[in-house]
């Protein structure tokens, strides 16, 4: 196929990839004047619809475009510079292996909040005669013309588009508050040296190593104090903002409406909202969860907080980890990139460490005030008991003071799982290969998929009695009351937090005095800065270190030294009590010392032996459909291709049915690639089928990549 038409037709054919389109860009023809560069947000047609769509390139060399259809819209940059929108598409089909429209997913979402039809208008400077001139013809332009003189409004498209071309009106922007609404404490020492060691590089990407209660909200917040004094805006990155209650109010606090929340569950409308303070220039400090590093602002400061966290990774298509998109995106617009952890992700410090970055330490509490004390209670020496006599003594002595304590198990439920005390049977799910857990409402529940059921009160099998084993959160509140009568007992797990806003309640209620022990998951653990809580404790720190994940030992390591940190951040000091079955494993060792470095020397050898993260690369493929075997054939056949094509020190492992193997519905198998350079896993990956999770219960190619 050759061109047809005239050649300066060429330039005007545009590559437009769609959310919920096909798994290639479609070809679209921009008429003219349309300024539809790569990075530009559009409405085409498609099938009988119209849709939103991001142009990511122009000019293809050959096409034959007598057929193809028009753009129908141009919107507007998908971020303020349209260049960096392409970039990120491509480091999310190449680094995350995403297709077309799953590269384009979280882009769209705040490239919905731009909608020229909200913004306001106001009449250009210029002469009178002019107006009066072009708009003799135009009487419902001109009386729209005449009201934006008497102030700023919103204008229906069919009127702003004709005016704006006419050079007679402009986008009106309100003007940008002159200053934060407060001011914070005095810097101490050490946070004026972490601030001069950050301020020192602008635009150099830092680690900030800070243990618990160090300090490091006040210095993110001097940061973003000067982006904004240069005229730029910031974007402070969270876990989870149901559990960042505290640091919202914070930001909120000390910045006002130039604040905006970014995240889904504040409803539709209060999102959108906020997207149109950003793109109106009102609001330039954006908080939000992993999805808020694509929010359309220039950012003069980036920062993640508690960058080691799990959720900074999404768990679909695209796989992104939030930490890579930042570090693009500041690194195209020069901004100065904060990480910031008491426990950071042994990758990223192992960079820092070898010099691929700053690395800042704060190594003290604020006020000289100590780390919490930390003891081991070994659980092998006291069977049958979900609390030892030393957790027991603390807990009760905290108590006793009008002091708080925090329980923490990372297992919901009453009962983990059940088994037939007859013929030995664990009822599991109906569509997971996972016990159902025991809850205290009587009923059965699946924590992979959320099924519920009313728990067999007889072996389905046999008729046998069911035994209930095991403990969870549910468990440990009903243990707690039983051991501390009289004290007020909270509960933190997604059981207990269902809906929107339950988690702020237990939040606002613990903080407020309303409960004396707060029992909980590893929500407990995350970021609270609870003045009054002076003993932690950790009913079982072993759960989840049998996990088989290369990085389960770092998980726990973390979990620890986090839900220690909530002890004795204020006047009074803390205590911490963790119960365990290994009290030699280093997670556990490392953790009652608070020895981060010593805990990362030890597991980075390790890594190192095995050529593991961040000394080699992996990458995960996940096979899953409705029928067992075409499963495991897939992922046979595909294992031994990979295993012809894959370049010396790429090892292929598996194929392998996957830990749990079957979830809602699906059979998995997964293989795994090792190599010590991403390069080769890339191309090796790259040629890889991409699944469309084809409705016809094909199995579905489902690549992941660790970082
Ligand atoms: P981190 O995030 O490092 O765990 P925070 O930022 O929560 O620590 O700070 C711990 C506590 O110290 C908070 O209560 C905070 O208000 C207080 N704080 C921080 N900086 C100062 C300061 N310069 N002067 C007085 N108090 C401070
Ligand atoms: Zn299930």
């Amino acid at each position: 196929m050759s061109p047809t038409g005239s050649g300066s037709a060429e330039h005007r054919v545009v590559q437009v990839v769609l959310e919920r389109g096909p798994l290639r860009p479609l070809d679209y023809l921009c008429p003219e004047g349309l300024e539809a560069v790569p990075g530009m947000l559009v409405r085409v047609p498609f099938r009988r619809n119209v849709a939103l769509g991001i142009v990511v390139s122009q000019d293809p060399p050959e096409v034959a475009f007598e057929r193809l259809r028009e753009v129908s819209e141009l919107i507007g940059p998908t971020l303020q510079d349209p260049q960096e929108a392409v970039q990120l598409l491509h480091l999310l089909r190449q680094r995350y292996l995403a297709t077309w429209p799953q590269a384009a997913q979280p882009l769209l979402p705040s490239a919905r909040g731009f909608l020229p039809e909200a913004a306001r208008w106001e009449a250009a400077a210029g002469n009178d005669s002019e107006a009066e001139e072009l708009l003799r013809r135009a009487p419902r332009q001109k009386a729209a013309y005449e009201s934006l003189r008497q102030g700023p409004r919103t204008l229906q498209a069919a009127l702003w588009r004709p005016l704006l071309e006419k050079g007679l009106i402009v986008r009106h922007r309100p003007q940008r508050p002159e200053r934060p609404k407060s001011t914070g404490p005095q810097a101490t020492p050490a946070q004026a040296a972490a601030l001069v060691a950050l301020r020192g590089t602008p635009g150099g990407v830092h680690l900030l190593h800070g243990v618990t209660g160090s300090g490091k909200t006040e210095i993110y917040f001097r940061l973003i104090e000067d982006a904004l004094q240069a005229g730029r805006g910031a974007i402070l990155l969270v876990p989870e903002i149901a559990l960042s209650a505290q640091l919202v109010a914070l930001v909120q606090e000390r910045f006002g409406r130039r604040a905006a929340v970014l995240h889904s569950a504040v409803g539709e409308g209060a999102r959108r909202s906020a997207l149109q303070r950003l793109r109106q220039g009102v609001a330039d400090v954006v908080v939000g969860p992993r999805s808020a590093i694509f929010a359309p602002i220039d950012a003069g400061v980036v920062i993640v907080d508690e960058q080691h966290e799990a959720s900074y990774q999404q768990d679909e298509a695209p796989r992104y980890h939030a930490q890579d998109v930042a570090l693009l995106r500041a690194a195209r617009s020069g901004a100065t990139l904060v990480l910031g952890s008491a426990t950071p992700d042994l990758g990223t410090y192992h960079q820092a460490r070898s010099g691929a970055m700053g690395l800042v330490r704060l190594s003290e509490r604020i006020g000289g005030r100590p780390l919490p004390t930390v003891r081991v209670a070994d659980l092998r020496h006291t069977p049958g008991r979900i609390f030892s006599p030393e957790l027991h003594a603390l807990v009760s002595e905290s108590v006793s003071r009008g002091q708080q304590a925090i329980l923490l198990l990372n297992r919901r439920g009453f009962h983990p799982s059940m088994v037939c005390g007859n013929c030995g049977q664990v009822p599991t799910c109906d569509d997971c290969s996972v016990a159902l857990a025991y809850h205290e409402n009587g009923e059965a529940v699946c924590h992979l998929c959320g099924h519920r059921r009313k728990a067999p009160g007889a072996c389905p099998a046999c008729g046998g009695r069911m035994r209930l084993l095991g403990t969870g959160t549910q468990r440990v509140a009903q243990a707690a009351r039983e051991a501390w009568p009289g004290a007020r007992i909270l509960r933190l797990d997604r059981d207990a937090v269902r809906n929107v806003g339950a988690a702020d309640e237990v939040y606002r209620a613990f903080r407020d005095g309303e409960a004396d022990i707060l029992v909980g998951t590893q929500m407990v653990a995350k970021g609270f800065d609870f003045p009054r809580v002076t003993a932690v404790g950790v009913v079982v720190a072993d759960i989840g270190l049998g996990q088989p994940d290369f990085r389960a030992a770092e998980r726990t390591f973390q979990l620890l030294m986090q839900v220690a940190g909530r002890a004795g951040r204020a006047d009074s000091p803390g205590q911490a009590v963790i119960q365990t079955f290994d009290p030699e494993h280093p997670a556990i060792r490392f953790a009652v010392r608070h020895d981060y470095e010593g805990f990362a020397a030890q597991e980075l050898r390790e890594r190192e032996r095995g050529g593991y993260p961040p000394f080699g690369e992996l990458l995960l493929i996940g096979y899953s459909g409705r029928e067992e075997s075409a499963v495991a054939a897939l992922a046979e056949q595909r294992a031994a291709e990979l295993r012809v094509r894959a370049p010396e020190g790429v090892r292929v492992l598996g194929p392998v049915p996957a830990p749990i193997y079957r979830a809602q519905g699906r059979y998995r198998w997964q293989t795994l690639l090792l190599a010590a350079r991403r390069e080769d896993l890339r191309r090796l990956a790259a040629n890889l089928p991409q699944g469309d999770g084809d409705p016809r219960e094909t199995p579905l190619f489902d690549p992941r990549q660790f970082r």
